[in-house]
């Protein structure tokens, strides 16, 4: 069940297949995110009018929102080449240093979990953002000399789950950084049923309203809880019901609002340990034995959104939601 909901946990092979082929390829199948869609859409076309390159872009937000799927739709929608890459992957000036250089004319370079990138590596990038032009470092000490390399003309697409730690000027090389939201339930019917079709799965209406309640707002969980569903409904025969879903997902752990266990975690220690805070958040992870960049990026955003905790100056803290459900009765200076 852990894996099912945690959006940012890459699943097995297969659970990757999946999510490629449901991946949409244009803006236009690109469900909800009315406004970023709006937006990209006519930096693309802006680009195609003065024939040149896209403007870097920066998208934000949690895991399994479809920046990826976003990167993906740029580089299809502009019919240019993607090149994939990753922060963790670049831990020196040099690996950037190779991929910029093999880049060809017009590339759309992603860069998930830019903010997991090196230092030297930043700092070749804005150059290279700017001009596309890099300076190469040879020898050490006295001896070094820069040598500078012209690149191809390139977009790049940077992703990011927490850009508050991106660097600003890195943050201000970015032509544009589109704020991705959590899904409301009707957007994630959308994307299940899209998704139910191609899968070529009868399910009924309510039986994807109720995934959908599930989903914390995440496409990627629609898309995982809909296949466990699925599953389900092969082995026990019979139509995807309501009912279906509701005995597959309590079969995974998932409760009414989509909580999973480490959700739970969370706030079971925040409700019990400590009355309901103000707690701070790496108190909150190492109670949980979880890191606290998880609890940030995944946990706190959700648990904000359905409105159980809050954020305040002191730390985090249980609303009255949050304490009733828990089935608990909340102090009576509970914020609301
Ligand atoms: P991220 O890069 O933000 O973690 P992805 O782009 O990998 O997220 O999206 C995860 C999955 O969710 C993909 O398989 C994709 O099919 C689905 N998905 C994401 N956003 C949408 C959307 N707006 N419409 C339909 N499917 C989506």
């Amino acid at each position: 069940a852990d894996e099912l909901l945690q959006p940012d946990m890459m699943g097995s092979e297969a659970e990757i297949a999946f999510e490629g082929a449901l991946r949409p390829k244009s803006l236009a199948e690109f469900v909800g995110q009315q406004r970023v869609r709006g937006q990209l859409q006519l930096l693309l076309d802006a680009a195609t009018i003065q024939n040149r390159t896209p403007d870097h872009i920066l998208l934000a937000g949690p895991p399994g929102l479809g920046k990826t799927t976003l990167a993906m739709i740029v580089a299809h929608e502009s019919g240019r080449p993607l090149r994939l890459s990753s922060g963790p992957a670049i831990q020196h000036a040099g690996d950037l240093a190779a991929v910029l250089s093999s880049l060809v004319p017009g590339e759309v370079l992603f860069v998930d979990e830019i903010h997991r990138m090196a230092r030297s590596a930043e700092e070749l990038l804005y150059l290279a953002m700017e001009d596309f032009r890099i300076d190469i470092m040879v020898g050490k000490g006295a001896g070094a000399t820069s040598i500078p390399l012209d690149l191809a003309p390139f977009t790049l697409v940077g992703a990011t789950t927490r850009s508050g730690l991106l660097p600003n000027p890195l943050r201000d090389r970015f032509g544009f950084t589109a704020h991705l939201e959590f899904y409301d339930p009707a957007e994630l019917v959308h994307v299940l049923r899209r998704a139910a079709v191609m899968l070529e799965l009868q399910i009924e209406e309510s039986a994807l309203v109720e995934i959908a309640g599930r989903s914390r707002g995440t496409p990627r969980i629609a898309n995982r809880l809909l296949r466990r569903v699925r599953d389900y409904a092969l082995v026990h025969g019979g139509a995807a019901t309501r009912d279906v879903v509701r005995s597959a997902l309590e079969l995974y752990d998932v409760d009414e609002l989509g909580l999973d266990r480490l959700d739970r975690a969370v706030m079971n220690i925040l409700l019990t340990r400590f009355a309901g805070g103000p707690v701070g958040l790496n108190t909150l992870a190492v109670s949980v034995g979880e890191e606290s960049e998880t609890i940030e990026s995944v946990v706190e955003p959700f648990l904000v959104r359905i409105g159980l905790i809050v954020r305040t100056p002191r730390g985090r803290m249980a609303t009255r939601a949050g304490w009733e459900h828990f089935g608990l009765a909340a102090p009576d200076e509970t914020i609301s």
